[in-house]
This record gives C-alpha cells, sequence and structure tokens, in this order.
C-alpha cells in the first residue's frame, strides 16, 4: 500500500457483504468477503457492516496505508441520497425507512456515502469496466431482478431523491404479469431470472414444470443456465421463453434509446449468458420502435467487471 491513499468500497448483497480498500486508481488493495446478517434486526445489519469497514481500514493500516479517505456503501432498494434513509428493500426486512447514514456516521464517525448498488455498479463499470471512455451510457443487470443506471455527460443520472434509474420498474406490456413493486409488465418480470421462471412456470403444458428437468436444476430451484442450454439444444419452451424475454428487452432498449439516445448498452448479471438468444428478437423490437436507429443502434455489450463491479463503484461514489 506504501503511502497510496485508499477508499473504502462495500457491497451490501442479500446474502453477503464484499468490502474493499479500493486504491485511487481502482485497484482492489483487500477485499474480504462476510456473511450480510440480512434477516437480523435493523441495528445489527448496521454494526455488521460497520464491523467490516473497521476490519478491511485495520488490515490497509497494517500493510502502511493508513486511514481510509472515504468510505462509501452500496445498498440494493429505493435510497434517498439526499436524506441517507433507505426506504425499503427486499432483502433486509427490518430496514424500512431506515437512517443508515446517520447510523454508520456515528458508528464509524466520520462522513458515509450512500449509493444505491445498481448505481455503484454502473459507476463501477463507467470508471474501469465495459463503459469506459463513454458519456452516454444505459447500464441494466439483469440477474433476480433487474437493477439499472443511466449515465449522462459522463455524470450518473440520481433525479429528485436519488431513485432515477430503476429500470427494472420500466413498463413493458400494460397488461402483463404482476411485479413486486405493485405494477404490471415491468422490464423485471421478463428479463430477470425470477421473470425467466414465472415465464417458464405459465407456459402450457408446463402445470408441473418441476417435474421439467429440462430448466430445474437438481434441488428443484428454476436455473437460468439449464434454460439457456436447453434453448441451445433446440428446445421449443426454452426458445419461447427467450423470446418473449428478448422481445421485452427490446421494447426497454427502444424507449431508453428514445430518451437518452446512449452511445452504449451495458448489460450484466446472471442472465446475459442468455443474451446471444434473444438478440434476435430483441434487436427486432429495437429496430421497430426506436426513432434514433437512423443514427445506428447503440451497441448491447456485457459488462466487464464481474463481481467486484460494486465494491469499486461504492468507492468510487466516495471519491
Ligand atoms: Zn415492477
Amino acid at each position: 500500500l506504501s503511502k497510496a491513499r485508499y477508499v473504502i468500497g462495500l457491497d451490501l448483497g442479500g446474502t453477503n457483504i464484499r468490502c474493499g480498500a479500493v486504491s485511487r486508481r481502482g485497484e482492489i488493495l483487500v477485499l474480504r468477503r462476510a456473511p450480510a446478517l440480512a434477516m437480523s434486526a435493523a441495528q445489527i445489519v448496521t454494526e455488521n457492516i460497520a464491523q467490516q469497514v473497521r476490519i478491511v481500514e485495520s488490515i490497509a493500516r497494517r500493510r502502511g496505508g493508513g486511514k481510509a479517505s472515504a468510505v462509501g456503501v452500496a445498498v440494493p432498494g429505493p435510497i434517498n441520497l439526499k436524506t441517507g434513509v433507505v426506504l425499503a428493500t427486499p432483502h433486509i426486512p427490518a430496514w424500512r425507512n431506515y437512517p443508515l447514514r446517520r447510523r454508520l456516521e456515528t458508528l464509524l464517525q466520520r462522513p458515509i456515502k450512500i449509493e444505491n448498488d445498481a448505481n455503484a455498479w454502473a459507476l463501477g463499470e463507467l470508471w474501469l469496466g465495459a463503459a469506459r471512455g463513454f458519456k452516454h451510457v444505459v447500464l441494466l443487470t439483469l440477474g433476480t431482478g433487474v437493477g439499472g443506471g443511466v449515465i449522462v455527460d459522463g455524470n450518473i443520472v440520481h433525479g429528485r431523491a436519488g431513485m432515477a434509474g430503476e429500470l427494472g420498474h420500466v413498463t413493458v406490456d400494460p397488461e402483463g404479469p404482476p411485479c413486486d413493486c405493485g405494477s404490471r409488465g415491468c422490464l423485471e418480470a421478463f428479463a430477470s431470472a425470477s421473470g425467466l421462471r414465472q415465464m417458464v412456470l405459465s407456459q402450457p403444458g408446463l402445470a408441473h414444470a418441476r417435474a421439467d428437468r429440462a430448466f430445474f436444476d437438481r434441488k428443484g430451484d428454476f436455473s437460468v443456465r439449464k434454460l439457456t442450454v436447453a434453448a441451445k439444444m433446440g428446445n421449443q419452451r426454452a426458445l419461447a421463453v427467450l423470446k418473449l424475454a428478448g422481445k421485452h428487452l427490446g421494447i426497454a432498449i427502444a424507449s431508453l434509446s428514445n430518451i437518452f439516445d446512449p452511445e452504449l448498452f451495458v448489460v450484466g448479471g446472471g442472465v446475459t449468458g442468455a443474451l446471444p438468444l434473444m438478440k434476435t428478437a430483441m434487436e427486432a423490437e429495437v429496430r421497430l420502435r426506436s426513432i434514433v436507429v437512423e443514427a445506428g443502434i447503440a451497441p448491447v455489450v456485457r459488462a466487464s467487471l464481474g463481481d467486484n463491479a460494486g465494491v469499486i463503484g461504492a468507492a468510487r461514489a466516495a471519491m
């Protein structure tokens, strides 16, 4: 570490915390994983976060790095960035209108930067990943749910309270399936792992879908990877579901093109492996619905930082 100043970036997931000491150039100097204790009482989850920050800082200090110059924390779910209050997050039931920033600042005795996890991921990809060098980018994480981040003129779009970029909940089918957010026909209902699962289960003839080993693993859990393999082997149901997902992803991308005219779309998360099988349907919708295609369809590329993008982005947000 020598005399290099570093920033701590912490990415809070539903299962694990990743916490790292990140140099000003973006090198991860120390990286630690710990359980998120997400089902615990509100203050226990917060104390655990503070403890991970202290541990990473003490490791960095032992290596001669001194005190972190800033701390950034990426949190799932809508957050009011002005007040530092987490409104609700599906992974941590005890946090409802929870003043996370104030509590962490009390525990760690310094200013804390809080950022939405998808926005932090987008910042990481912008700084050092697939979006590096671009100024107008729309980023989508297709995981269990769908998250997003929007970069305009090199800056992340936060909106009034920091809740902009919830791209998983843009409507792509007004009469579509219900979504956890209370709406229906959200992008998340089609282009996420849980959306794909629901589409598989609602396919005609799949009433006993758990018996269809093609899409479910040994434990009976739905597997995007198995769905993708089945589609590649020509399984018509798998192909139909991925076509439907691609179509609705294309509808979203066309609208996002019309609003932002980005140079690039970056797609990450566990569903990206299925992207080649969704591509034809996706591109057909983009051509049909986007009026900015005259300038050329913006490329859709894969994210490149992997699992550490959140740590890097949280650190970047704090710099
Ligand atoms: Zn929704």
